[in-house]
């Protein structure tokens, strides 16, 4: 019988954690999971996903070099999935220090670290189509020059290159996955699909009376599913050598888009009025006020269009999704729906 494999998992309790862990799981892995001490309960998520207990949980922060030493000398895993950052674009223009430190410094940490104590351990970095940023060439692939936009997309660049660079200089296997923006109903609600689809579940079930607020509708992204997206991340590490890959759908859709796509699964038609701040999205029927826009929401820099080209991923990993953008629409709007419907949303 092989031996059973470890792997460790950075930030477990978000999005991308708690479907690569199931995944693991289910591959007969000894998942541990690396958290963060929190006031409240950050392990919902994994609840949900019924995969909990299943897991060794481990004290653990990015910017906390000892403690990552420590991890990774008495684990000495097979595989390292550094998940974990202040992943939020919006903030990280309020928070560019720490933002840089967690996202950029707690890569070479962990990276170091690796390197020291545990050189046969392979590493995947969760790069992001946030280092395109104003994109230079139209769709975007692994050569694509990078010219990211906020604090978030400068700081995972940094990260980006330390992996590369850790591969080219010490012979470690490392990757960097970047990664096209993926949604899912655990998709934290400060994002904009997850914004926009739980406050339209809490109109559906009157909850709220209010429209949710938005800032540029303008802007477009390609997103996948999160469960499509974490089996690419294992395939990477599965390979004869690390390398970087890019993983998108080649196709993009506007926030506006969105926002009109998940309105139908509620039975509204968005009709849009007025213009700039003044917009409003209008269900026809009811003549109900559904989105306005708030200023608020602007970015002081903005990535106007993402789409990725993820041929290389097709042809070495056998990339492929089974949720297309319309499914995960309409995922994402029936799981928020059913959550206000039973007060847990
Ligand atoms: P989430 O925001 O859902 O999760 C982030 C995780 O990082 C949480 O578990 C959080 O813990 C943890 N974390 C944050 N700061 C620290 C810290 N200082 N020390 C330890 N843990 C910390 O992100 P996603 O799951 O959506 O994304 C996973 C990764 O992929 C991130 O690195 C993100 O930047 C990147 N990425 C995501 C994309 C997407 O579209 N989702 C696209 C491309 C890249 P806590 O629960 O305590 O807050
Ligand atoms: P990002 O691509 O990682 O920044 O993911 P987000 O979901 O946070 O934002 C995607 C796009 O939606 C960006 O262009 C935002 O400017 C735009 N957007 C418009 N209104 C909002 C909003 O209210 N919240 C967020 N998060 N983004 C918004």
């Amino acid at each position: 019988m092989e031996k059973q494999k470890t792997a460790i998992i950075t930030g477990i309790t978000g999005q991308d954690g708690g479907y690569l862990a199931k995944f693991l799981l289910e591959k007969g892995y000894k998942v541990i999971g690396l958290v963060r001490r929190g006031a409240t309960d950050t392990f919902v998520k994994l609840k949900e996903h019924g995969i909990f207990d299943k897991i060794e949980f481990v004290d653990f922060d990015l910017l906390e070099f000892t403690n990552i030493c420590r991890i990774i000398k008495k684990y000495r895993p097979d595989e390292f999935y550094n998940l974990a950052a202040q992943s939020f674009v919006g903030v990280s223009f309020e928070e560019p220090i720490y933002t840089t430190e967690a996202d950029g410094m707690g890569v070479v940490y962990i990276l170091e670290a690796i390197r020291e104590f545990s050189p046969h351990t392979r590493y995947y970095q969760a790069s992001t189509s946030e280092m395109f940023g104003k994109v230079q060439e139209m769709p975007q692939t692994e050569k694509t020059p990078f010219y990211p936009r906020s604090p978030y997309g400068v700081a995972k660049l940094m990260a980006h290159w330390m992996t590369t660079n850790y591969r080219e200089s010490f012979g470690l296997y490392t990757c960097s996955g970047i990664l096209f923006n993926h949604e899912s109903p655990m998709r934290g609600k400060e994002f904009v699909t997850r914004k926009i689809t739980s406050h339209f579940a809490e109109l559906y079930v009157g909850k709220t009376d209010k429209p949710v607020e938005l800032g540029n509708l303008n802007s477009k992204r390609d997103w996948g599913f999160a469960g499509d997206y974490v089996k690419m991340m294992w395939l990477m590490l599965q390979q004869d050598h690390g390398d970087t890959y890019v993983i998108a759908t080649n196709e993009t859709h506007s926030i506006r888009e969105f926002v009109e796509e998940v309105a139908k699964v509620c039975g509204w038609d968005i009709e849009w009025k007025g213009e700039g701040v003044d917009e409003i999205g209008v269900d026809k029927k009811t003549g109900k006020v559904l989105v306005k826009i708030n200023p608020k929401f602007y970015r002081p820099a903005e990535v106007d269009i993402l789409i990725g080209n993820p041929e290389k991923a097709k042809k070495v990993l056998g990339w492929k999704r089974d949720v297309d953008y319309n499914a995960l629409c309409k995922m994402m709007m029936e799981r928020d729906i059913e959550r206000a419907q039973n007060g847990n949303l």
